[in-house]
């Protein structure tokens, strides 16, 4: 009897809904998993954060609807972020929009800018919500593939011109899930060059912005000259400061795209809870050394992991930069199958390459989101297979 709307049939299944019912059903047998697969944070929020809710909860002034737009502490405190990391002026008025996680503004982007049937264009692989995002504004997808021989970044030399016209919005993310490739400067001005060029606007997602190994700060889309006339960066506090249950991300940059993204917002949402917006200042301006030491804890477990893999003999290319480590797999698997394998023979769980897309099979994602010890212990336990000699 229940009739879905057109835009439903188009949207896919949450991809990693069904990776975690997988790996639920294993550890119900009673199985020491080890999971890898999804991209969740293991560690607490630093406590100078916490403490700030707990101070700022009972609050009166946070108890009553917030702005529509949020705070404007908050703004004020990423647009202070910025210029300190990275040197890039924004005005928190009209060039800072408040998200409901940087996932929520991923997907309203396309359905500010997207009549159906326009073109975007996505990564591939890629992180599967710009896809959604697409889907529900009724838009068509034109793949860009990430290849290693060109270092996982999209070739624009190769997106035929009518493509590239007919698009309105690209997707990019560096430092990128799920390769762990980095992108440098001068790629972000082949990007402005391009977009400028065919009229598309840029979504660069930054999620892993704080996440550069071997002493490399990742670069902002916006520190490129005239990324501000095309396009936006979305940054979340997520990763940076292990708050992905706290739900705050930014839009920033174009004053236009801003502007869409906080008239939609005001329609679904009504600005985040204001005791969470203190809290989110707080980890914005309060004391960076937490961000040194997280980005220190996951180059120490890629260390280790690495060392390990080669023990066992399966050979990859380190990660610069993200959480994430995109691994080959063995001759004779497919991404699928070998996940399945590992999950059921060893108790681990890996994402399977096909779920960014076509040109993510033959690889697999293993996030650094457990212990040195246990990602020894879980390469281990996959290299006993015996599918690397
Ligand atoms: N972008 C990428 C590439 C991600 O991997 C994630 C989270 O996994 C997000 C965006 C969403 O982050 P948020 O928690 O801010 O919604």
């Amino acid at each position: 009897r229940i009739q879905p709307a057109d835009r439903m049939t188009g949207l896919p299944a949450q991809f990693f809904a069904g990776l975690v019912r997988k790996a639920n059903a294993q550890a119900a047998k009673g199985r020491d998993v080890i999971n890898l697969g999804q991209g969740n944070p293991d560690q607490p929020t630093p406590a100078h954060i916490v403490a700030k809710l707990q101070e700022e909860a009972p609050n009166p002034a946070f108890h009553k609807y917030p702005p529509f737009s949020g705070f404007a502490f908050l703004k004020e405190a990423v647009a202070k972020r910025y210029k300190e990391d990275y040197n890039v002026d924004l005005d928190p008025e009209t060039e800072v929009a408040i998200l409901f996680g940087g996932k929520t503004g991923l997907i309203e982007i396309s359905q500010c800018l997207l009549n159906p049937g326009d073109v975007a264009l996505v990564p591939d692989p890629g992180y599967p919500d710009y896809w959604s995002g697409v889907a529900l504004a009724g838009g068509r997808m034109e793949y860009m593939p990430l290849k290693a021989d060109h270092a996982f970044l999209p070739d624009y030399s190769a997106v035929s011109p009518d493509v590239a016209d007919q698009a309105k919005l690209m997707f990019i993310n560096y430092p990128n899930n799920p390769t762990g490739a980095v992108a440098d400067s001068s790629f972000y001005a082949d990007t402005v060059g391009f977009a400028a060029k065919h009229n598309i606007v840029v979504a660069s997602d930054f999620a892993y912005g704080a996440l550069g190994f071997d002493g490399n700060q990742p670069v902002s889309f916006l520190q490129t000259p005239g990324a501000k006339e095309v396009g936006v960066e979305f940054y979340t506090l997520s990763k940076t400061y292990n708050m992905a249950g706290w739900r705050v991300g930014f839009a920033l940059g174009n004053k236009e795209v801003v502007g869409l993204i906080n008239l939609i917002q005001d329609h679904y949402y009504c600005s985040l809870f204001g005791g969470i917006q203190a809290a989110a200042a707080e980890a914005l301006t309060g004391p960076q050394d937490c961000v040194a030491q997280l980005r220190q804890t996951y180059e120490n477990r890629r260390n280790a992991l690495f060392g390990e893999l080669d023990e066992i003999g399966w050979q990859a290319n380190k990660p610069g930069g993200s959480f994430f480590c995109w691994l080959p797999v063995p001759k004779g698997h497919t991404s699928a199958s070998f996940s399945d394998l590992v999950l059921e023979q060893a108790d681990v769980v890996v994402a399977p390459g096909i779920g960014f897309g076509t040109h993510g099979e033959g690889y697999v994602r293993l996030g650094l989101l457990a212990s040195e010890e246990r990602l020894i212990e879980a390469a281990n336990r996959i290299g006993r297979l015996g599918l690397f000699r």
